[in-house]
């Protein structure tokens, strides 16, 4: 009789042969993608078949379908917008978690995936500098932790008005209203309107030249009203410049006139991991809550963010359910009593085991290496002829532009310059950098987030793009 390993060894083996193939040509391969749209509907369709096929070729070919579609966004020299890569022992658990293919909603479901989101939860807290009596909640990501801190923050400041949002709905509520900078990533609007607050309560506030909100900005709205539930979004680390609010100045004048503070802190919540760095985040501990991302700063793989709610009980408050059928046990924590989602996946294990590996240490020398080498890329490149610094990092995120060499170029030629260059670059293969409109003008934005990026990746890159702008000069 075939035991279950049996059953799975076949797909097992060729996955693992696919995962060693492709980890081994990562830091060869080109970083963007290789294959057309075309191209890679072509490899992929197939019949849909009536009896199905060997798992072993199923894997197989799934591997060789994918190729020239894939990203490196794990490897050393992938610099497009702000994605980490994974650290083998986030690898490792990741992995397991699909062999163990557990449901995480109840302690009951899972309990020792239970017990590693709880111990990753206060790590978590420790490490980011986050109040120990925070609630949290492992999520998909950031996008999901603004709709998860939201939620709490919607509740909160409703039940102060004594109205039960989570009874009679948002029909008939006293109107929230949302301040904050245009710096704001696109995920929290959809949260404002996933959660029915709706977009046109958000309402823009002006930056300075570092882009961070204006305390007298602040503190005029605030004034001038109208008075009612309030919600301060800041943000640690904008994904342009890493453009980080001054949380001592602002979150004290926000909770003055009785506001919700939430921050957005993707990945800059993370710089406070590292002493070089934390002056970026005083005060930020005294927010109402917080998300960030695993897979981003963190390098676990995707799909893994983070909610933190100062005031617990508006976070469960918003979220919990009982039914009949529910089995709780003891002080035990249950996943749904945090979290949107009902089954979900044992997303504990790959942060604590990341956490493990790396330690407090190893978490602050990612944040160093990416904000050394981001530092290095944009003066870098920014040197060379044809180029412009435009950013100079202070944390992981630079700004640099490319310049049209022809006499009379005008600022819209310069933007034409840049995104070709920008091309140019993903079309080398060496490495991958998106584009950006910052203060209304095209630039590149270098953000390195990945912990394999080397300073070998980075001389590689810098001399990449000096061997493309002198193209065509000579
Ligand atoms: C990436 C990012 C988000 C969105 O996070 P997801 O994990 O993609 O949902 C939000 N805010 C900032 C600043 C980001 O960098």
């Amino acid at each position: 009789m075939p035991n279950s390993l049996d059953r799975f060894r076949p797909a097992l083996n060729a996955a693992i042969q696919a995962a060693q193939t492709y980890l081994e040509n990562l830091d060869e391969a080109p970083v963007g993608a290789t294959a057309d749209l075309a191209t890679l509907r072509k490899q992929l369709r197939k019949d849909l078949t009536d009896d199905g096929l060997a798992p072993e070729q199923v894997i197989s070919e799934l591997a060789r379908d994918v190729q020239g579609g894939l990203i490196a966004t794990g490897g050393g020299r992938f610099y497009g917008w702000v994605i980490g890569g994974a650290v083998p022992a986030a690898l490792g658990a990741d992995i397991l978690t699909s062999v163990w293919d557990q449901n995480c909603a109840l302690y009951a479901t899972s309990p020792a995936a239970a017990v590693a989101e709880e111990i990753a939860g206060d790590w978590l807290k420790e490490i980011l500098g986050l109040p120990k009596r925070a609630s949290f909640a492992l999520v998909t990501g950031c996008q999901m932790a603004h709709t998860t801190c939201l939620a709490a923050a919607r509740h909160a400041l409703l039940a102060k008005m004594n109205w039960d949002v989570e009874e009679r709905g948002l029909f008939g509520a006293p109107p929230i209203r949302i301040l904050t900078s245009a710096m704001r990533h696109g995920t929290f609007e959809r949260a404002i309107q996933y959660l029915g607050i709706g977009k046109a309560a958000v309402q823009y506030l002006d930056a300075d030249d570092r882009d961070c909100l204006r305390a007298d900005a602040l503190e005029r709205a605030l004034q001038i009203g109208p008075a009612g539930p309030t919600i301060v979004l800041l943000q640690a680390g904008d994904v342009n410049i890493g453009a980080m609010d001054d949380f001592k100045t602002l979150i004290p004048i926000a909770k003055r006139h009785g506001a919700w503070v939430h921050v957005d802190g993707a990945f800059g919540l993370w710089a406070g991991a590292n002493a070089r760095y934390k002056h970026f985040l005083a005060g930020v501990e005294s927010a109402d809550s917080w998300a960030t991302d695993g897979h981003k700063w963190l390098n676990v793989p995707f799909d893994c963010g983070y909610a933190f709610v100062a005031n617990a009980e508006s976070h469960r408050a918003s979220m919990s359910h009982r039914a009949s059928y529910m089995i709780h046990v003891g002080d035990a924590r249950d996943e749904l009593d945090w979290t949107l989602e009902w089954s979900r996946r044992a997303r504990g294990f790959p942060t604590y085991a990341a956490l493990r590996q790396l330690g407090r240490h190893g978490v602050a020398d990612i944040v160093a290496r990416c904000c050394e080498h981001a530092h290095t890329i944009v003066t870098g490149i920014g040197k060379l002829a044809g180029a412009e610094l435009v950013w100079e990092p202070t944390i992981n995120q630079g700004l640099v532009r490319f310049l049209d060499p022809k006499p009379g170029a005008t600022d819209k030629d310069h933007d034409r310059r840049t995104d070709e260059v920008i091309a140019a670059i993903t079309a080398s293969g060496v490495a991958f950098f998106g584009g950006t409109t910052w203060r209304g003008k095209r630039a590149m934005r270098v953000s390195v987030s990945c912990w394999q990026t080397s300073a070998e990746d980075v001389a590689k890159t810098v001399s990449a793009v000096e061997r493309i702008l002198s193209e065509g000069r000579d």
